[in-house]
């Protein structure tokens, strides 16, 4: 059996061991934050239950730009802490799970001498305080160079480029990596279990009410904890409104959107950075046969699960990248996929969506649940530590070490080159590589189409719907043919077969994922996408 396999197919098994069950902790929310710390908590011999209220990685974390940032941004806000949590975290991914940490090389453009000068000052800087090697050190490219190398870039107005190694990684697989990382130490999780009430004794939180809206059940489970954890990302809020109804809001939601284009239509091989028309930094990003496009950064004040890309969202990402490649103008009919996902930021009076801090802050609410929100993906790991040091102080403990940064994750005791090498044998290397950076080295188990990645992602990754496979597991949602319209029908009933799902259920899942689908291309001028 794989290491932390999750299958659901006893789901009720689960909510009937949970119910009055009690642990050392609980954390609410399994997006990358939550099932973080409920992996370090777990290595360090902590009882911990993990409950989310959709799917894994449903949230925030599949939605982000999928990238485990050095932290060149944070440089430019003055904030050196942050860069060098950065980049010492993007160190740590990359150890536990190298499958999951793609090095790509961003590219800045210049347009003169000193705008050359000045990205090599921030580097230098940058280099130095994150401890990057010399190999991996930034390189400055000419006009020349860039045509040469990017030469789709529009070059005419650059004096050149520069150069430097980043990381991208699969969001929703990493949080899932992290999820049966701590089932295999132990943790109890749940998904579609969310949670509906605090229990408090005496002024304190002592447990929670569980929904299953799986299957409709209201109060299906309650289980009592000694410290709780609100790790709800856009649902902080929410969650600390059911600990405290007085609970002010602390966090603003700030919308990101992403397109995908055929890698034909925007041939890169690198990670382009483009100004847009506000000043921010955008960018393409090289994935496969796909290159995709992000990133937009405006409030919003839902906390919807599914974001509404608008018309301004498209047209900002597209003009910006039709001023910086001299590729026939892209259009509404080239985009094959969108995505979008609110960051929860911890909300900072007077500032813009863009200048609002990165930095994770933790609260403590008046039942003494520890709220935890703002971070990055990136430091994930790091954010998970200080919340089990506080959790080791609350219930008792001297905080003893974290064995996270490293313990490689499920799926990252591997050499990336072999793994894809072998694959590569009997299969088309795109095919192989994409196999690996979702599965690392359990690729070869979900190697054999859409039918074999669904029988992996049912019975090891713990999926319950299809919309679980087509968007967290596989990545087919935005990464495939016409949003995997062909490999939909054949996913959902490989699902029924597994999960006993009658023609009806089956056709109605399919139906969501394509609906899906159509909201998020809805903005789209319909004569003439391409969906
Ligand atoms: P979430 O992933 O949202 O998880 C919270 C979970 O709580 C959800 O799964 C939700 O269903 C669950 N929940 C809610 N209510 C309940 C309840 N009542 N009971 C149980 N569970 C509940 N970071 C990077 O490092 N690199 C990037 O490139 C990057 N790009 C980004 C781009 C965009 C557009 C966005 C939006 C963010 C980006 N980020 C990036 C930030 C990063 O994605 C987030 O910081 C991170 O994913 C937040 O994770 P989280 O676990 O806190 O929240």
């Amino acid at each position: 059996m794989q290491a932390g396999a999750l299958d659901f197919r006893n789901r009720s098994g689960v909510l009937d061991a949970l119910d009055g069950a009690s642990f050392d902790l609980l954390v609410i929310g399994g997006g990358v934050t939550g099932a973080g710390i409920a992996r370090d908590a777990a290595m360090r011999g902590l009882s911990v239950a993990l409950v989310e209220a959709r799917d894994f990685a449903a949230g925030t974390s599949s939605r982000s730009s999928k990238m485990i940032h050095g932290g060149l941004r944070y440089m430019a806000q003055g904030d050196l802490g942050l860069v060098q949590e950065a980049a010492s975290e993007r160190k740590a991914v990359e150890a536990i799970a190298p499958h999951l940490t793609r090095m790509t090389p961003f590219v800045i453009p210049a347009k003169n001498a000193a705008a050359i000068a000045k990205l090599r000052t921030g580097l230098w800087a940058f280099e130095k305080l994150g401890g990057v090697p010399k190999g991996r050190q930034h390189e400055v490219w000419s006009r020349k160079d860039v045509e040469t190398r990017e030469p789709a870039i529009d070059a005419s107005d650059l004096t050149g480029a520069v150069a430097y190694p980043e990381y991208l990684t699969e969001d929703a697989k990493l949080t899932l990596a992290n999820v049966r990382a701590a089932v295999a130490y132990g943790a109890t999780v749940v998904s579609y279990a969310p949670v509906s009430e605090i229990l408090v004794e005496n002024g304190k939180a002592v447990g929670v009410v569980l929904d299953d809206t799986l299957n409709g059940e209201t109060a299906r489970a309650r289980i009592t904890a000694r410290v709780i954890v609100n790790a709800a990302g856009p649902w902080v809020d929410r969650l600390r409104g059911l600990e405290d109804g007085a609970a002010k809001p602390r966090l603003m939601l700030s919308k990101g959107v992403h397109l995908v284009v055929d890698q034909a239509r925007l041939p890169v091989s690198r990670t382009i950075i483009m100004g847009a028309r506000d000043k921010r930094s955008v960018f393409a990003v090289p994935k496969g046969r796909f290159t995709y496009i992000g990133t937009t950064d405006t409030f919003y004040p839902e906390d919807h699960t599914w974001p509404v890309i608008d018309r301004d969202d498209i047209d900002y990402l597209l003009e910006a990248t039709n001023k910086r490649f001299s590729i026939a103008p892209l259009g509404d009919a080239d985009i094959v996929a969108a995505w979008s996902g609110v960051r929860p930021l911890v909300g900072q009076e007077g500032k813009s969506a863009s200048e609002i801090s990165r930095k994770d802050e933790v609260w403590t609410g008046p039942a003494g649940i520890l709220a935890i929100a703002g971070g990055k993906l990136t430091a994930y790991r790091r954010m998970a530590e200080r919340v089990v040091d506080t959790v080791e102080e609350l219930i008792g403990r001297k905080p003893t070490a974290s064995l996270t940064a490293t313990t490689p994750l499920p799926g990252g005791d591997l050499d990336v080159e072999a793994v894809t090498s072998t694959l590569s044998a009997t299969m088309p290397k795109l095919e192989a590589e994409r196999l690996v950076a979702l599965y690392g080295s359990e690729a070869p188990l979900a190697a054999g189409g859409p039918e074999a990645e669904t029988r992996h992602a049912v019975t090891v990754e713990g999926a319950l719907k299809l919309e679980d496979v087509w968007v967290r597991r596989s990545n087919r949602a935005w990464f495939d043919d016409k949003g995997s319209k062909a490999a939909l029908p054949v996913m959902g009933a490989e699902m029924a077969t597994l999960l006993n799902w009658s023609p009806d259920r089956t056709a109605s899942e399919i139906k969501a994922c394509l609906d899906i689908r159509a909201d998020s291309l809805s903005a789209l001028n319909t004569t003439t996408a391409s969906t």
